[in-house]
């Protein structure tokens, strides 16, 4: 079967694809229709954290599955309970909104904020976001998205934006000067935008700020959400409360589940009616994703991730030390790191490309950027074998390049 060809002729064509058919993925890995495996450092965009066909979740699937797949919200949904408790319980005292993707996240998020400003009279509107941020696609949320080859000239709801730069707390002070913005909302590791970490010291004068002048304070945790980074959320890191906090991608175990937490000032803004959706929380998805929650709160779990980041950190570091022409920084916090290469795009892809026929599977951000979302089960000979790879194909490039 020519599934690349079948692909173009009925799929739209909105992706650029790597043009391999997975036919099943076990652990940390993925095989293809002819069998040949790949270390999967991508995750599907940081969605697989338990890596593939993990037994409890396999197991979990078959339980719910035999009990009911969807129930709509006109019901209590014991799984959804449980998942939200469990949430709060690790992260802001508050209620849950659950919703079935990352970007329904950020649009619950938009609303939420709005009505509290209307509800609390706070006289303030607009949201504040950075620049090259990434919040999702949907019309809403790809107005707070801001990457220009993302928003283009869709049409845009009209409430204001304010674009800051990273680490650029002046410039939120001049903002506020300016104008009076309902909240500040921000990934605390820029994902797409180029793997970015912001730095503990900003993000605690950010939450300052919005404590002072009276904004929430938002952390869009799609990304670096669900142990991404060695703790449940990355704004832990930083020890700041925000007052919501959007997550996707990792929480449903593979299949699609997001949602905020709402903290004391908003948990009570929405009232039957003024907000909703069918599908979401899918019992099955958020009977996942307290497998997800099970693992990543077990005492045992964050240490493994916690000593598994710093090996694959001290040997990208090691990496760099043995090649500054090409690996001039890194990125990123956790388990996701971006690596920039003083390449041409096309280098870049040719370099993805000879990974994949090598067996590894990584990303590429921003064009030039290499870019590893592993999952959290990823162990010290995964992390041997991508950087053995990676150190070859580098080298071998230059060398090619040389004799050129
Ligand atoms: C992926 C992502 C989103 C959008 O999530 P979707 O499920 O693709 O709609 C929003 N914010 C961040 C930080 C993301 O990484």
């Amino acid at each position: 079967m020519d599934w690349r060809s079948l692909d173009e002729q009925y799929i739209v064509s909105s992706y650029k694809r790597i043009p391999i058919a997975i036919e099943k993925g076990e652990g940390n890995y993925l095989y293809d229709t002819n069998g040949k495996s790949y270390l999967d450092l991508f995750t599907g965009l940081a969605v697989n954290v338990l890596g593939h066909s993990h037994p409890r979740i396999v197991q979990a699937l078959r339980e719910q599955g035999e009990r009911f797949l969807h129930i709509s919200n006109v019901f209590l949904n014991k799984p959804a309970i449980r998942l939200a408790e469990r949430l709060v319980a690790n992260s802001i005292s508050g209620k849950v909104f659950f919703t079935n993707s990352g970007a329904e996240a950020t649009e619950s998020a938009i609303k939420l904020i709005h009505k509290w400003t209307k509800n609390e009279g706070a006289g303030r509107e607009g949201i504040v976001v950075l620049r090259n941020s990434f919040h999702g696609r949907t019309l809403g949320a790809v107005r707070l998205t801001r990457q220009a080859h993302v928003y283009q000239d869709f049409p845009q709801p009209a409430f204001p934006v304010y674009e800051l730069d990273v680490e650029d707390t002046a410039g939120l002070r001049a903002i506020c000067q300016e104008a009076r913005p309902a909240a500040v909302l921000m990934e605390p590791v820029l994902g797409s935008g180029g793997v970015v970490p912001l730095t503990e010291a900003f993000l605690r004068e950010v939450a300052a700020i919005c404590e002072q002048e009276g904004m929430l304070f938002v952390m869009d945790e799609i990304q670096t959400g669900m142990g991404r980074t060695g703790k449940l959320f990355a704004y832990e890191h930083a020890g700041v409360t925000p007052d919501l906090i959007l997550f996707a991608k990792g929480i449903g175990g593979g299949l699609p589940l997001g949602g905020v937490i709402a903290g004391p000032k908003l948990m009570n803004q929405f009232k039957p009616g003024d907000h909703g959706t069918t599908f979401a929380p899918s019992p099955l998805s958020a009977a996942l994703g307290n497998v997800v929650l099970d693992e990543l709160l077990n005492p045992a779990f964050i240490p493994h991730v916690e000593e598994v980041i710093a090996y694959l950190w001290s040997g990208l570091e090691a990496l760099r030390t043995r090649l500054p022409d090409q690996l001039q920084s890194l990125r990123g916090k956790g388990l996701m790191v971006g690596i920039p290469l003083s390449s041409t795009p096309e280098e870049v892809s040719h370099l993805q490309q000879a990974l994949l026929d090598e067996g590894i599977l990584v990303d590429v951000t921003q064009k030039t950027i290499v870019r590893l979302l592993p999952p959290l089960t990823l162990t010290k000979a995964d992390v041997d074998r991508f950087l053995a790879v990676f150190e070859e194909q580098l080298t071998a490039r230059t060398g090619s390049k040389k004799e050129a």
